[in-house]
């Protein structure tokens, strides 16, 4: 498509996150209902900087499901690639926060409506205007979300999309491991930009090391750009003539939740517009400090989404 528009591809869910941290979740006194899913913060985190971006996926067709539209709509994604099951419900994550500031999440997928999204029910239209089609659904390993996925992903490459994949591992969702990488790396060589977390890429390079040769293992002939974040450590970043590393700004961080959707939606929104800066370390950089700025910001409040910043956010920070 000759548009900007970012089209991102997966689930959108409610997290249901205790008031208190340190209980199980039978002890939760409450819970804050807090609207969630990678694919759609992405969406949300590029609306947010001033980028055009529309969310793909299926909802419940019950009150969660009308509230997480109503949420996209209001942030200015566009929602006419969004379908409602009659049927099946929307996801729920129900979320345990570990004294030692971890997350345990139990989810509400038996199936949920996101597993159930048909290839069929696709808006190719909208697809096939995308310049990036971002993806990393957790939905991946279930028919037939799966064959969507896939269908999505091709209809947006044979348009001309750039591709943009994030795994988004969550291990509890997946029958066992070794399915888990098997499914992840099936659909690897069709990205031309990725985006791994320190542990993503331990686990699957199976190696606990972080350093060049094992973020070098996953490449694949036609990547464009890998990029492996670190947290509070930056991210490092490889293309077929150059590597690197940015590091991580320093601010006050309460939570980290969004962060990496934060990072990804920041630079796909800088490459849009001109792909070419990947070729460029010059202004790779330079778009890798915004995201790393962007990333950073989105720690400093409670959520994912209205911890997203505004450009004029991002910019007060980098200067
Ligand atoms: P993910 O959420 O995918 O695990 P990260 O937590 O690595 O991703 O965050 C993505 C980016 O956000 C990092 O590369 C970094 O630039 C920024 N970031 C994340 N956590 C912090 C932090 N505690 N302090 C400063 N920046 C952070």
């Amino acid at each position: 498509g000759t548009s900007s528009l970012i089209v991102s591809f997966g689930e959108m869910l409610i997290d249901f996150v205790p008031t208190v941290s340190g209980v199980s979740l039978a002890e939760a006194p409450g819970f804050l209902k807090a609207p969630g899913g990678a694919p759609a913060n992405v969406a949300i985190a590029v609306a947010r900087l001033g980028g055009k971006a529309a969310f793909v996926g299926k909802l419940g067709d019950d009150e969660f499901g009308h509230m997480l539209a109503g949420i996209l709509k209001e942030n200015g994604v566009r929602a006419d690639g969004i379908n409602f099951d009659k049927g099946a419900r929307t996801a729920l994550a129900f979320v345990t926060l570990r004294a030692d500031g971890e997350r345990e999440f139990m989810f509400y997928r038996n199936p949920s409506a996101d597993m159930l999204l048909t290839p069929e029910e696709l808006n190719l239209e909208l697809i096939r205007s995308a310049k990036v089609f971002h993806y990393g659904s957790i939905s991946l390993i279930v028919e037939p979300c799966r064959s969507a996925h896939l269908k999505a992903m091709e209809a947006a490459k044979e348009a001309g999309a750039l591709l943009s994949y994030d795994p988004n591992l969550r291990l509890p969702l997946w029958p066992s491991p070794e399915e888990a990488r098997e499914q992840i790396m099936s659909i690897w060589d069709k990205a031309d930009v990725i985006k791994v977390s320190d542990v993503e890429l331990e686990f699957l390079t199976g190696c606990d090391k972080i350093d060049d040769e094992s973020a070098l293992s996953l490449w694949h002939p036609n990547l464009k750009l890998l990029l492996v974040t670190l947290g509070e450590k930056g991210c490092r970043y490889y293309t077929k003539s150059f590597k690197g590393s940015v590091e991580a700004f320093h601010v006050k961080t309460v939570d980290t939740t969004g962060a990496g959707d934060s990072f990804v939606g920041a630079l796909l929104c800088k490459i849009v517009d001109d792909c070419s800066i990947i070729e460029d370390e010059a202004r790779l950089k330079e778009v890798l400090r915004f995201a790393c700025a962007c990333g950073a910001i989105t720690t400093t409040k409670k959520g994912a989404i209205p911890a997203l910043p505004t450009e004029a956010d991002a910019l007060a920070l980098l200067n």
